[in-house]
This record gives structure tokens, C-alpha cells and sequence, in this order.
């Protein structure tokens, strides 16, 4: 629904440019599903959730100029606000069905809207995500994505189910968003010589650009994970958010994280790990499992068919601390501060 200052350009010429932008554009916009009984173009969506499954929700909002800036590729921002999305149903343990899609666009451009759109129904078909709804409206440059997925009743992982103990591990290589992001604004560069080649930045900007939310590996993890949270503003942060919720803390064992070559090539290995613990963005799960269930799920769920690695454990001493060795770092002046706010206003 448009905002009341556009009455004054006709109500008819706004809502039919609005009507025209929406058929585009969102009509057909991500997977087709038969449990959408009603989709894009009523006063509300209809959707069938299966009996005995809990209807999982979740939203997230990107804002220009704090989540992503004017220049970066209308492809990304599209791919980006669904996957921030996908990632918080990941860590449900939960799948994914149905988005609703609120954009407030300071004008319709069409080549933006087009970019945008792509990159939002690729990644919607991947996941069988049907777009069935929304809101269309002019303002400054803001997207909300609403997802709605389910899983078995009573099955989804949260982080409060952790207990001491427990081991904690994480998904994929943290750190090469933040890296990516920094070569986006200039802060690293490519440098040939020093092993900072075009294809490695390349990997990295895309790692930010066009995160992997890791959908089927959470679902997986239900039955072996007894906790799990999705990993967007750090890696030692978001660990000790589950620990936190568990009741305990967490121990993360600095010899133990993952870091791409990529970034190694980039950041050397003491800043590579440092910016896996410290960056944002990643998208990747950070999970706690009960000592007794390692080795099944190592058995069912092999770590480098899936990519993920032991990072530490949790235990009765709160808070998160990394320790190398026998010795506990300090990360109160994280090499983060470099990035921190990068492209905040
Ligand atoms: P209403 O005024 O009844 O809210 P709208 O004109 O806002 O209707 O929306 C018309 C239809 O288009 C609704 O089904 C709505 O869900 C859908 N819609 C609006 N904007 C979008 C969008 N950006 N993406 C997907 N669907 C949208
Ligand atoms: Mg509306």
C-alpha cells in the first residue's frame, strides 16, 4: 500500500505503477508450492501447514546504508535478505516454506528491482521457498524479509539446550564475509605478490556478497545437536549467546577454528582466526553436542562432507573465552575495531 504523500501524483497512476511493479516482479518470484493455497494478489496469503508440525517465524531487516550500501550489486542485497532469514531457520533445525517480502523503495527502477528480484528467487527456488506476499511502499531504501518454515512438533533446537560439557562446533570458514566486506570498502586489496591474488578476493567478496545459509544442515543436526545458534555478528559472540542461554560458558580452543586459505592468504593465520571469532555476517552454524552423540553424528553427518569442525566446549565457568594452549587471549580489543561499523553511517 502506498504512503499517503503519493496521493498527490493520482492514486490510480501510483497504485497501477505499484500493481505493475509487484506482477513483474513477485508474481513469480521464488518456488511454486502446493501447500500455498493462496499467493501474491489478495488482501492476505492462505497456506497449509502440514498437521503436527510447529510453524517456525522469523524476520530480518536490511537497511541501506547499515546493512548494505547504493553501489553494491542489487543481486546481493536480494540474495542477502533471504539468506539472513534462511540462516535464523537453520539454526531452528527448521524447514523452510513460505516469505513475505516488505520493500520500501525510494523509486521504482526497474534495472535495481530486476537484480534485486533475481537474486532473491534463485535462492528462494533452492530452498523450495514460495514468495506469497508482501508490502510495496516509498521511503527510504529499507527491506524486510518475513519467513515462515515449520519442524516436528517439540523438535526445533534453541539455544538454551546446551549443558557443560558439551562439545561446540561450527559450520564452514567465519571470518571470510568480514574479509570480503573489507575488500568491498578498500581496506584490503589485491596484491599479486604477496599471495592476495584476483581469484582469492574474488572467493571472499563473493563469501560476503552471496552468503550459504546452511539450511539442510540444520535441519539434519535435530536429533544430534542439542543446541544451535546462527552465526551473524561473530563467532565468539554468537557461541556465547548459546552458552549464555544454556546457562553456562563456553570455551573455544583457538588452535581448533577454521579458516579458509583464502583468507589465511589474505590475513595470515593469527588474523584469519581472529576475524573468524570476531567478524559477522557469516551465516554459519554454531552447534553444542552432547559428548555421548559425537560419534553418531560424525558417523551420519561426516564433518567434511559437511563442513563443519570442533571449535571448543561448554562448562560451568560463564562467559566465552578463547584459549590457546593453556592460556586465555584477550579479545577486548579485538582487530575487529578496524572493520567495526565499516559501512555503518
Ligand atoms: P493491500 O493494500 O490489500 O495490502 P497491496 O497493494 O499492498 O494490497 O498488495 C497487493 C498484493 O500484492 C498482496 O497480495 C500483497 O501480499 C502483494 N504484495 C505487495 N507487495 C509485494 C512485494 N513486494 N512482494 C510480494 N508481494 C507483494
Ligand atoms: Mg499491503
Amino acid at each position: 500500500m502506498g504512503n499517503a504523500a503519493d496521493d498527490s501524483s493520482g492514486k490510480g497512476a501510483r497504485s497501477l505503477s505499484e500493481f505493475e511493479l509487484i506482477d513483474r516482479f513477485f508474481r513469480d518470484c521464488g518456488a511454486r508450492r502446493a501447500d500455498v493455497a493462496l499467493g501474491v494478489g489478495d488482501d492476505a496469503a492462505l497456506l497449509n501447514c502440514p498437521p503436527d508440525m510447529q510453524l517456525v517465524a522469523a524476520i530480518d531487516t536490511l537497511v541501506l546504508g547499515n546493512h548494505f550500501l547504493a553501489h553494491f550489486p542489487a543481486e546481493s542485497v536480494g540474495h542477502r535478505a533471504l539468506a539472513v532469514n534462511l540462516s535464523d531457520m537453520a539454526a531452528m533445525g527448521a524447514k523452510p516454506a513460505w516469505a513475505l517480502l516488505a520493500l520500501t523503495l525510494t523509486k521504482a527502477d526497474p534495472e535495481w528491482l530486476a537484480g534485486f528480484a533475481r537474486g532473491f528467487s534463485a535462492l528462494a527456488r533452492k530452498h523450495d521457498v514460495a514468495l506469497v506476499g508482501g508490502d510495496t511502499t516509498s521511503g527510504p531504501l529499507c527491506i524486510s524479509v518475513q519467513l515462515l518454515g515449520h519442524a516436528p512438533r517439540a523438535a526445533a533446537l534453541l539455544r538454551s539446550g546446551g549443558r557443560p560439557g558439551d562439545i561446540v562446533f561450527v559450520s564452514g570458514t567465519p571470518g571470510d564475509s568480514t574479509a570480503g566486506l573489507a575488500f568491498e570498502l578498500g581496506k584490503f586489496a589485491v596484491n599479486a605478490p604477496a599471495g592476495i591474488t584476483e581469484e582469492v578476493a574474488a572467493y571472499l567478496r563473493n563469501r560476503f556478497h552471496f552468503p550459504t545459509p546452511r539450511v539442510e544442515l540444520g535441519q539434519r543436526l535435530r536429533g544430534h545437536a542439542r543446541a544451535c545458534i546462527d552465526v551473524s555478528d561473530g563467532l565468539l559472540g554468537d557461541a556465547g549467546k548459546l552458552a549464555h542461554a544454556s546457562g553456562c560458558g563456553v570455551r573455544l580452543a583457538w588452535e581448533q577454528l577454521p579458516a579458509s586459505s583464502q583468507l589465511v592468504a589474505v590475513a595470515g593465520e593469527a588474523r584469519a582466526r581472529e576475524m573468524a571469532l570476531t567478524g559477522g555476517e557469516d551465516y554459519e552454524l554454531c552447534f553444542a553436542v552432547a559428548p555421548e552423540n559425537v560419534q553418531r553424528m560424525t558417523r551420519e553427518l561426516p564433518p567434511d562432507a559437511w563442513g563443519y569442525t570442533a571449535i571448543g566446549v561448554l562448562d560451568e565457568a560463564p562467559g566465552a573465552v578463547v584459549a590457546r594452549g593453556g592460556t586465555v587471549m584477550d579479545f577486548s580489543h579485538s582487530g575487529f575495531d578496524h572493520f567495526a561499523g565499516g559501512h555503518e553511517p
